[in-house]
């Protein structure tokens, strides 16, 4: 079963050829300034992962091992993507909302938990990770 999604103005399209069934936070610096809130991501496959609408959408480097996608019409941020090399290269985390139906989609995991502003933190049970675990994961051939 596949799920659909679009940025705000309509521009960009995407699909996502499997199930989605779980989403997480990231609180990192980076992903508080670029969703503008706390960023929940679907980490999909590179092979899962089908994009139209090439010609407005812009991707900036945001660091040594990922980049970020965003409609170049509306500003909607549409996902940031693993450049690293390692297993998890082409990894895409797409925004959970820009689904056109974000429903029954489980928060389970919350990433840079150390950074997560004091004033808010969510209620649901998630698998909490540290920033020193998710470069030790992510990047561990990238020096930062
Ligand atoms: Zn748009
Ligand atoms: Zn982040």
């Amino acid at each position: 079963m596949s799920q659909s999604g679009t940025c705000l103005c309509g521009g960009v399209t995407y699909t996502i050829k499997s199930k989605v069934t779980e989403t997480r936070a990231c609180h990192c610096g980076m992903c508080r300034k670029w969703s503008g809130g706390v960023y929940l991501g679907i980490h999909v496959a590179a092979d899962q992962f089908e994009i139209s609408g090439a010609d407005t959408l812009t991707t900036f480097t945001s660091s040594p091992w990922a980049e970020r996608a965003f409609c170049t019409t509306c500003g909607c941020n549409i996902y940031s993507r693993i450049t690293a090399p390692g297993p998890h290269f082409g990894t895409h985390y797409i925004g959970l909302g820009t689904l056109d139906d974000p429903s029954g989609i489980a928060l389970n995991g919350e990433i840079y938990i150390d950074k997560k502003p004091d004033g808010y933190a969510f209620a649901n049970d998630t698998h909490k990770m540290t920033e020193a675990e998710i470069m030790a994961m992510f990047a561990p051939s990238v020096e930062v």
